[in-house]
């Protein structure tokens, strides 16, 4: 091993990291406060990273996209443990193997008496650090990190007994003072966390041997890690969630893990020290003052301006990571574990040490999936994460080496270089909560304000009537009034025109027997001048009375006019307020638009979200399933076309989402859009069906639900290739089970398939087609329909394509066949010549008994020990060269069953030992 390649030539100081003294220098002195030297340290954190770098460039999150990140070194720290107990006395005459120079961050490993390397870190802890110290120079940072959005990772390395538990889990239950970083981490952010917008929950877990257990719950056996195929983040999601409130539960909790560890550990027959143990903190927070776009005030809901924009929230993780003791295992020697499992025990954290030198060596490849350690910490090392390193050493001489080992770990951590990334997205969700309780809070404002509207202009319209009503009433009383007013004038003034008339009348009549009828003019002139004055005084009264007349019918008018032009000006208002209805009416369209599109929006998201999960759980079955039996690895090849049809890059199962998401879509509905009209979506709904039909636990529910018989509908009606394709898959995996066999070929199944077969050219359907025909050959119900309906034909005729894995299948339907035949003639069933053998398949069953790949020639070899159980069909064998195949099985099979089979079955069959013996071959 060579420690000079990290040291500088000069003063034998080694350079990690080019900015580590610039950027990173928190001074520490005894006499400042730690806090506030703290503060000073974040500050200069954050000036340092307003100066981003934006960079698409990096280590392994080298394709991030769009957001701004801000480059961050992985800081390493190192804490010496005090001389123990045993040390004091043991090492008594010896000096310490390390010598740290706190001041200057540089820790000096002894050689000799006379020679030592000089190694510089972030931050040297000496063996009188406070654990307060130790979290404020070491977590700290990462923790305020986090509770700004971005992830963050606390790591311990070194030996055992260096005191990696003791920084991390202390719990200080005796002494306050005592307590590690994962109990102080959780207080900060529970100070910081809002209780009523923000949530805060854990998970722990342990890492031994490649398996991860949930020390939360330790019935969660084997959790499997999930990655986003979009952003590449890991998770979970099988691992136990609790949501914290306060310290005290979270006390519990560790409480909770350790004594879970401590069993689990005693039931492997292990230690601690050989298994990781991590702590998951989720921060979910969302971020205020960006959401203003709705607001309510004084009870009034207005709409301010029209893009709505979603919430933000950030979700965030810090991961707090025990690794096992770091020393090598056969060192120990205490366990007794075999090889095999010493290697599998060290290989996360080998496969750890090889990305790190990989990224600090900025290699173009990171072994990143080598182990689940490294997968689980992707985002730590050369990720998005803030990410804070510990490594602890003892100060004994006599494990140098594994000191020596330890720092230059550390060393070679200080290259790597993330890239942080804050980690928010919208949140749809509480958006359409929000949205949705608007709504119905606009709905019931209108309808108040309506109903109040429309009682008014009920008020204005009978009041308005009572009116005209009123002044209709006055004016035909005032006319009628004036009308018997005018009358009785008229009368009495032509009463006083008669008495006048008559008195005049009388006087004349005397001044007549007075005067004579020889009177002269004159006085008869004045005598009949004086009544037609009188007369014409009469007439001018009445003309006045007349004009007086006219003038209040005038002012009576006038008064109708004004009533009429009042009740014109209500008629106004009453269409001004139907207006504003309209008006009101039309928000609450828009309203009700807005809501559906957004409604639109987040069931294309679920639909996205279904057939990712679909995708991603298809993948990882098919890694998990055996071929036996199976339509070996049926769907897989559909899984890279749904791929590049929909969403790319699907990563491994997500099972619990795909459950949740079946439920809530529900099979009936999935079935139903198998008659869509929309061909694209018939095709998606065909695969989803096959997807969910690869999971054994799901075949009887579509079973029961029709899903049988809809797929068998769509492959007949269909003319396209994919659909046959991803139908035919379907129907081979439901064809396993016996009751649902019986249910094909009652549907007419076989005949559909093997038309289906005949017309069919890519060679992913054939196998398909093949595998649901090889899956019925094997049902001894099902031989003569088979026959009937053209199932053994059409299963032969598909030796046209060339495929080896339709051949595969071809075989398998061969050999299942040839068995139930044999099973049949065994019971007495049957007792006539091979089928197969009549339909002519004997030809390509000889052609392939030795074919180069095994799966065919494993099942034609079977085939033909079954055919040659049967002497009926032995003649037929012999003439056919099948003999000769059988004595090859016999000799050189190298699975030992069919070689016996084979030799018993030529022993046994007296056509066959005639013919042997007569070409005098040995066959003992
Ligand atoms: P590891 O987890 O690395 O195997 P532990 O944390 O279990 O090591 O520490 C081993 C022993 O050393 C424990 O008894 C612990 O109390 C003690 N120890 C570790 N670090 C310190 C320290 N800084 N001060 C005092 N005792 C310590
Ligand atoms: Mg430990």
């Amino acid at each position: 091993m060579s420690s000079s390649s990290f040291r500088n030539g000069s003063g034998g100081v080694s350079r990690a990291g080019a900015m580590k003294i610039e950027n990173y220098n928190p001074k520490y002195s005894p006499s400042s406060s730690s806090s506030s030297s703290f503060k000073s340290k974040v500050q200069q954190h954050s000036t340092a990273s307003s100066g981003f770098r934006r960079s698409s460039s990096g280590s392994l999150g080298s394709s991030r996209d769009d957001s701004a990140v801000v480059s961050g070194r992985v800081r390493v720290a190192v804490r010496l443990r005090p001389r123990n107990a045993e040390e004091m006395v043991e090492d008594a005459d010896f000096a310490d193997c390390v010598e740290l120079q706190p001041e200057l961050k540089r820790l000096k490993l002894r050689k000799n008496n006379w020679d030592s390397d000089t190694f510089e870190f972030d931050d040297v802890l000496t063996e009188f650090a406070s654990q307060k110290r130790v979290y404020e120079v070491v977590a700290k940072p990462v923790v305020e990190s986090v509770l700004d959005g971005y992830n963050g990772t606390v790591m311990a390395y070194g030996q055992t007994g260096t005191g990696k538990t003791y920084t991390l889990g202390r719990l200080g239950q005796e002494d306050t003072a005592d307590r590690g970083i994962m109990l102080r981490a959780m207080e900060d952010i529970l100070v910081e966390a809002s209780p009523e917008n923000d949530l805060v929950s854990v998970s722990y877990l342990q890492l031994y041997m490649e398996t991860i257990q949930d020390l939360l719950n330790p019935s969660n056996g084997n959790i499997s890690i999930v990655e986003d195929p979009k952003n590449g983040d890991v998770s979970v999601p099988g691992a136990t969630l609790v949501e914290i409130r306060d310290p005290k539960s979270f006390v519990e909790l560790l409480q909770l893990g350790e004594a879970h560890r401590y069993a689990a550990n005693t039931k492997l027959n292990t230690e601690s020290s050989r298994s990781h143990a991590i702590l998951m903190v989720h921060v979910k927070r969302s971020v205020k003052g960006r959401n203003s776009s709705l607001s309510s005030e004084n009870g009034s809901i207005t709409l301010t301006g029209k893009t709505l924009k979603p919430p933000i929230v950030r979700k965030s993780k810090l991961v707090i990571v025990d690794l096992a003791g770091s020393e090598r295992i056969d060192k120990s020697g205490s366990e007794g574990h075999t090889l095999e499992e010493a290697k599998s025990i060290n290989l996360s954290l080998s496969a750890l040490g090889k990305c790190i030198n990989a990224l600090a060596e900025n290699s173009a490849h990171v072994p990143v999936r080598d182990s689940k350690l490294t997968r689980l910490l992707r985002d730590s090392f050369g990720g998005t994460a803030r990410t804070s390193l510990l490594i602890t050493v003892g100060p004994s001489p006599r494990h140098r080496g594994e000191t020596s080992s330890t720092i230059m770990f550390g060393q070679r951590a200080m290259k790597v270089e993330n890239m942080l990334k804050i980690k928010e997205e919208f949140d749809y969700k509480s958006l359409s909560r929000k949205l949705d309780i608007q709504l119905d809070k606009l709905i019931a404002e209108h309808e108040r304000r309506q109903k109040v509207f429309q009682d008014e202009i009920g008020r204005i319209a009978s009041e308005a009537q009572k009116r005209v009503a009123e002044v209709e009433q006055n004016y035909a009383d005032a006319l009628e009034l004036e009308k018997l007013k005018y009358e009785k004038d008229y009368m009495e003034s032509v009463k006083k025109l008669e008495e006048q008339w008559a008195i005049k009348q009388e006087k004349h009549g005397q001044q007549k027997v007075k005067v004579g009828p020889s009177e002269n003019g004159i006085d008869q002139r004045s005598n009949a001048e004086s009544p037609m004055l009188s007369a014409s005084g009469e007439v001018a009264e009445i003309k006045k009375k007349f004009q007086n007349e006219t003038l209040s019918r005038k002012a009576a008018e006038a008064e109708n006019d004004r009533l009429k032009s009042e009740l014109t000006h209500w008629k106004k208002a009453e269409a001004a307020g139907n207006a504003e209805l309209v008006k009101l009416r039309k928000m609450l369209e828009d309203q009700a638009c807005q809501k559906a599109k957004l409604e639109d929006e987040l069931s294309l998201l679920q639909r996205q979200l279904l057939q990712i999960s679909s995708d991603a759980d298809e993948t990882s079955k098919n890694l998990d399933r055996g071929l036996n039996g199976r339509v070996p690895s049926s769907l897989d090849s559909l899984v890279p076309q749904i791929k590049n049809e929909q969403l790319r890059d699907t990563g491994d199962g997500e099972r619990a989402s795909m459950a949740k998401l079946f439920e809530q879509v529900g099979l009936h509905k999935i079935l139903s859009l198998l008659e869509a009209e929309d061909a694209d979506v018939r095709i998606h709904a065909v695969k989803v069906v096959a997807n969910l039909a690869a999971e054994e636990s799901n075949q009887e529910r579509i079973v029961e639900a029709g899903g049988l018989t809809s797929l068998l509908t769509i492959l007949k009606s269909s003319n396209d290739e994919t659909v046959h394709r991803v139908a035919a898959g379907a129907i081979a995996n439901l064809a396993m089970n016996e009751l649902n066999q019986e249910l094909i070929m009652s549907r007419g199944g076989i005949s559909l398939l093997s038309l289906t077969a005949t017309r069919a050219e890519d060679p992913q359907t054939l196998r398909m087609i093949a595998g649901a025909i090889a899956n019925l050959c094997g049902n001894d119900k099902l031989q003569a329909e088979l026959r009937a309906e053209g199932g053994i034909k059409a299963l032969l005729g598909m030796v046209r394509c060339r495929h080896p894995d339709v051949l595969a299948q071809v075989a398998r339907g061969i050999a299942n066949f040839a068995k139930c035949e044999s099973r049949a003639s065994s019971q007495g069933t049957k007792n006539r010549k091979s089928i197969l053998i009549e339909d002519g398949a004997l030809p390509w069953i000889v052609l392939n008994a030795n074919n180069e790949a095994s799966p065919i020639r494993r099942h034609v070899e079977l085939a033909l020990c079954h055919l040659a159980q049967h002497e009926v069909n032995a003649k037929e064998m012999i003439g056919g060269g099948a003999l000769w195949e059988l004595v090859r099985i016999s000799r050189d099979c190298s699975r030992e069953d069919i070689r016996t089979l084979a030799h018993k079955t030529l022993k046994s069959s007296p056509s066959f030992v005639a013919e042997l013996n007569r070409l005098r071959i040995d066959h003992g």
